[in-house]
């Protein structure tokens, strides 16, 4: 029983319930506010019990739970405090693999001489989280990851479960079907149809039936309804910086095209950025020369940014304030770094036009990925590369 899966209860709200005395034991709804189309990013366990979960439309939970404080995230804080979190947890174990900016499995394999045993790890980070954050941390203890999140959802809040091979038997097969991780809202309509409601009845049901629903997952997720997953634990290798320059076809000093081409930059950054779930603090451009000279510029800001918009503005800002006067420039690049996980990742949850839009092209251009999709004074550069 080495692996843990951490878990922060409500995350968002229980951080402003901690700084604000005022909001202890109030159904408290962190995301859009009432009036716009987002959604709801967190709610407080006392919200929970109107109805109101995560994901929601605002405008449902409005109607649900009208009494409820809606407040706006503060994202910058959230990240703060979820740093201090991981720095706990990175204490017991390197193995640590993030989930998103308040969960993480913890192997603890190689611990145990040092911290004592799995259950005394675990009861040892919730009372430091509790002590020293000042928020409770749900965790679950089993053999594999998908155990080992089940036990940290059964448990919450303020949980601590160990999932034995005695619950793997008698407990696991009563469990809904929507338990196992994966089993999105969909599938799980289209399971109850046909008269899988348990675990059991997925296991019971022949595989050829289960194949026209769950397709090339069956294998998959009929390995995880026996309590089986070999996946490990895997500390993220991800990216330190997301960059994209371009040696131009010829030397220019023309400021609309350079213009022009750090939008084009701009974009194809702020893309990667968003498809990989990811936001910098740290813009550089980067301008070298027709004599082979190179000239680095960086801004640092408060707040980690992913739109196209924001990262050209601040680009084109330091382009302002370099003299190329009488000079040529061969390449351009603008480089991300200071790199965070985007921890907004409902998409409507600012309800800002600007991230539609950017979300928008990025989807159309999913789906289409031969179609010109770009600012129409692009399109004269699209043979750069
Ligand atoms: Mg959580």
């Amino acid at each position: 029983m080495d692996i843990l899966h951490c878990d922060l209860d409500a995350f968002y709200a229980s951080v402003e319930q901690r700084d604000n005395p005022d909001l202890r034991g109030k159904p408290v709804i962190i995301g859009a506010l009432p009036g716009s189309r987002g959604v709801v990013a967190t709610c407080s366990y006392e919200a929970r019990k109107y109805g109101v979960h995560s994901a929601m439309p605002v405008s449902t939970a409005f109607k649900l739970c009208p009494e409820g404080i809606f407040i706006k995230p503060n994202i910058p804080k959230y990240i703060a405090v979820s740093e201090k979190v991981f720095s706990i947890l990175e204490e017991y174990t390197p193995l640590i693999e993030k989930i998103s900016v308040d969960e993480a499995f913890l192997n603890v394999e190689g611990c145990h001489t040092l911290f004592g045993s799995s259950l005394e790890i675990a009861l040892e980070i919730k009372k430091r989280v509790k002590e020293e954050i000042g928020l409770t941390i749900s965790i679950g203890i089993a053999d594999n990851k998908f155990l080992a999140k089940l036990a940290s959802s059964l448990s919450k809040p303020d949980g601590l479960l160990m999932f034995t091979p005695d619950m793997v038997q008698k407990l696991l097969p009563t469990l809904p079907v929507q338990k196992i991780w994966g089993i999105g809202p969909n599938t799980v309509k289209s399971l109850n149809n046909i008269g899988i409601y348990t675990i059991e009845d997925l296991l019971k049901t022949e595989k050829n039936i289960l194949n026209r629903i769950l397709g090339s997952n069956t294998d998959f997720i009929l390995q995880l309804a026996e309590g089986k997953d070999t996946r490990p634990v895997e500390p993220y290798q991800g990216a330190k910086s997301v960059s994209q320059e371009i040696t131009l076809p010829i030397d220019i000093n023309n400021m609309e095209e350079i213009n022009k081409i750090l939008l084009r930059l701009s974009i194809k950054v702020g893309e990667r950025l968003r498809g990989e779930k990811l936001q910098a603090k740290t813009i550089t451009l980067k301008l070298r020369f027709s004599d082979f000279t190179t000239l680095n510029r960086s801004q640092t800001l408060d707040e980690p940014v992913d739109k196209n918009l924001v990262i050209f503005e601040i680009a084109h800002s330091l382009l302002k304030k370099i003299n190329i006067k009488g000079k040529k420039i061969r390449l351009i690049g603008i480089k991300t770094s200071n790199l965070v996980g985007n921890i907004a990742e409902q998409p409507n949850l600012f309800d800002f036009k600007a991230d539609n839009l950017d979300q928008t092209v990025d989807e159309l251009k999913a789906r289409f990925p031969s179609a010109k999709i770009m600012p129409a004074s692009l399109l004269k550069y699209d043979n750069i590369k």
